[in-house]
């Protein structure tokens, strides 16, 4: 296979999750700048604000350059599609190694370039709506043979539908927002009576979110063959769960206050057209599925993912007294591939009965889950409901996440020496509050 990369004249050292080819979107802020959108090229912020001032995106036929000034991307990303490609292709053509504009302006690039290091990225997008689906097969049959029947441990419904529930989107935060374990109401399988304190069983669940890129009106219907005019990018998605309050709460109408205390995403919105090259077949849908859910071409995406958990250091909790190491440990590796529906059967199915979506709603995966223990999404999965802990470098164990914990959630792809990555979607695990 031949290699055509275009490189950038900002460097993007080995390894790295943002080639000129990614230009993912973001909102960032410093000590200087309140938040405002920015893409990242390397481990260089660029400030797009200041494109816009020197006028590079005149020519876009934008009616209205506020876009680029907003603290959060929803109408930047309302612009369309069409649009929002252009602005991506033109900072491609301007970033690129032969492209003398800014790389012989030094003026405008004091302005307009930051070292990642020295920015804080914030929420991309203001959430409307939020949906989790429940879309991995290997997912769905591992929590249905640990709680229900092992014989029959997906539900009828499951191959038919896309299973999710609508979620909460004002506690959707930005990667390395810390989140406290959660307090609620817990009952054990030996008592008669419910419990109150904080979570014995506090999880991480890994997930991929899309944005939503466009309004529909109540009453239409979005269809899988234009699904992805819909869908603006990726970020990776931390739906962090309390088992325990779960177990309790769920019946009959699902999970409520063990997912709604706090959900990360990773800050950079990774477009559909930067993970074009990384199509995927899905698994083989058997049995058919109905007319509406039907759908054409590689809907899937190859993107690999990882969690790995940072035990506490010493230094952040003094009051533990087992010996800490700093060293992360990877408990999981993925593949978003492996998800048994499509975002576009995804919000077929959401928008089939005339539900309206909107620019900059969540629609989360579901945890995915690969085929071996090693790929499973959840502690919950890998520690096995808790009976296999996971031994950690410092010695300790984990059958759930601990209080100063950092997860740490990675995804990338990669093909012919070209990677696009997300970056990380991080949280630390704080004590309860009081
Ligand atoms: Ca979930």
């Amino acid at each position: 296979m031949g290699n055509d990369l275009r490189y950038s004249w900002i460097r993007v050292p080995a390894g790295n999750d943002f080639p000129l080819q990614n230009i993912p979107f973001g909102i960032f802020s410093n000590n200087e700048n309140s938040p405002r959108p920015a893409t990242r090229i390397g481990n260089t912020v660029v400030d797009l604000s200041v494109l816009a001032d020197h006028g590079f995106f005149d020519d876009l036929e934008i009616n209205d350059l506020s876009v680029f000034y907003q603290p959060i991307l929803n109408d930047f990303i309302a612009l369309g599609k069409p649009v929002t490609g252009k602005v991506r292709e033109l900072i491609m053509t301007l970033f690129a190694s032969d492209n003398p504009m800014i790389k012989e302006n030094l003026a405008l690039q004091n302005h307009a370039l930051y070292p990642v290091h020295e920015v804080k990225m914030q929420m991309p997008v203001s959430v409307g709506d939020y949906t989790d689906f429940y879309s991995s097969e290997e997912h769905a049959t591992n929590v249905g043979r640990m709680f229900r029947d092992p014989a029959n441990a997906l539900l009828p419904n499951w191959k038919h539908i896309p299973v999710g529930y609508h979620g909460r989107a004002s506690s959707i935060v930005v990667s390395g927002t810390p989140i406290h374990r959660p307090k609620g109401q817990t009952k054990a399988d030996d008592k008669s009576f419910p419990d109150f304190g904080p979570t014995q069983q506090l999880d991480f669940e890994l997930e991929i979110g899309f944005i939503v890129g466009g309004n529909t009106d109540l009453g239409t219907s979005i269809s899988t063959s234009n699904a992805e005019d819909y869908i603006f990018g990726l970020v990776l998605f931390n739906d962090l769960s309390a088992r325990d309050i779960q177990k309790w709460e769920y019946v009959p109408l699902g999970p409520f206050l063990s997912k709604n205390f706090g959900s990360v995403i990773s800050p950079w919105i990774v477009t559909l057209e930067a993970l074009e090259p990384f199509r995927a077949k899905g698994p083989v849908q058997d049995p058919e599925v109905l007319p509406y859910l039907k759908f054409e071409g590689a809907r899937n995406y190859d993107i690999q993912l990882e969690v790995a958990i940072e035990p506490p250091a010493v230094s952040r909790l003094p009051e533990r007294d087992e010996v800490s190491g700093k060293d992360a440990m990877l408990v999981c590796r993925s593949n978003f591939k492996y998800m048994y529906w499509n975002m576009c059967q995804q919000l077929a199915h959401h928008t089939v009965n005339g539900c309206n979506v909107r620019t900059g709603d969540i629609c989360a995966s579901g945890t995915i889950s690969g085929p071996d223990e090693g790929s499973f999404g959840s502690m919950l999965e890998l520690t096995w409901k808790g009976t296999r802990p996971i031994r950690m470098p410092d010695g300790s164990e984990r059958k759930f996440l601990h209080d100063g914990d950092t997860v740490i959630m990675r995804g990338r792809a990669e093909k012919n020496g070209l990677r696009i990555g997300f970056g990380e979607a991080t949280t630390i695990i704080l004590p309860p509050k009081d």
